[in-house]
């Protein structure tokens, strides 16, 4: 993943469904088989409160609080207007975000205070100063791969999906500040913005680091009985390297 790491002012504005971030074009990853993705833009989709939590994707069934979306399109279309409709057209790296009672991440701070100046949709802000790479999780090397579709209309089938296995934890009152900062069109607190899980039918979902059917998360659960495992539903057959950089 190239130029992530830099510390950039960013536009991000309230769509009336999430808040949205434009990222430039410069940052971009390499896929194994040498295809390139430009980012694009970057949203995020959390739920009503802190207990109901807002990510797409589960692990084991468990949901995190918010789950941020990184859109990329494929750069061989030239933009995301020409590449979103094509077969090979998108990739959306994913980063699930959990919560760790008092620990205030701090990387996290300036797009949460900035949330209150973009309360209504239309409004655009500046994220001054931010990092891109430091709203990742620590470890970006070991992530989940599968053939997807996006998760907002129109749910074309043509998203490769990178979901990182390490998490971003930030502190109950950061995710209660995202949950209640923003309102929809009709003046309502956006929330609950995911879709529900999808069949995966016979997608294989791969992943590029060794994994044992039942492991548990190397990190404290914030509730009691949440054990993450590889999803029963997910069947991950190949454990294949690739290259992320
Ligand atoms: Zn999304």
């Amino acid at each position: 993943m190239v130029n992530y790491d830099e510390n950039l002012d960013l536009p991000v504005v309230n769509n009336g469904h999430t808040v949205e971030l434009t990222l430039p074009h410069t940052m971009h990853m390499t896929d194994s088989d040498g295809t390139v993705y430009a980012a694009e833009q970057m949203h995020c989709h959390w739920g009503g409160n802190s207990e109901i939590s807002g990510s797409e994707h589960t692990i084991d069934g468990i949901r995190s609080m918010m789950e941020i979306h990184i859109v990329h399109y494929n750069k061989k279309y030239g933009s995301y207007e020409e590449a979103k409709d094509k077969e090979d057209g998108l990739a959306v790296v994913a980063i699930l975000v959990k919560v760790k009672e008092y620990d205030e991440n701090t990387y996290y701070s300036t797009f949460i205070s900035e949330l209150k100046n973009i309360k209504y949709p239309g409004q655009t802000t500046t994220l001054k100063n931010i990092n891109i790479r430091n709203l990742m999780p620590e470890d970006i090397g070991q992530y989940y791969t599968y053939p997807g579709s996006l998760t907002t209309p129109p749910c074309t089938e043509n998203v490769k999906w990178f979901i990182f296995r390490d998490y971003v934890f930030i502190s109950k009152v950061q995710a209660v500040t995202i949950e209640n900062s923003v309102v929809d069109y009709n003046n309502k607190t956006i929330q609950n913005g995911y879709r529900h899980t999808q069949p995966l039918y016979n997608r294989t979902v791969e992943a590029n680091f060794q994994y044992s059917s039942g492991e548990c998360c190397r990190y404290p659960a914030h509730t009691k009985n949440q054990q993450e495992s590889i999803p029963h539903g997910w069947k991950v057959k190949k454990i294949k390297k690739v290259h992320h950089h």
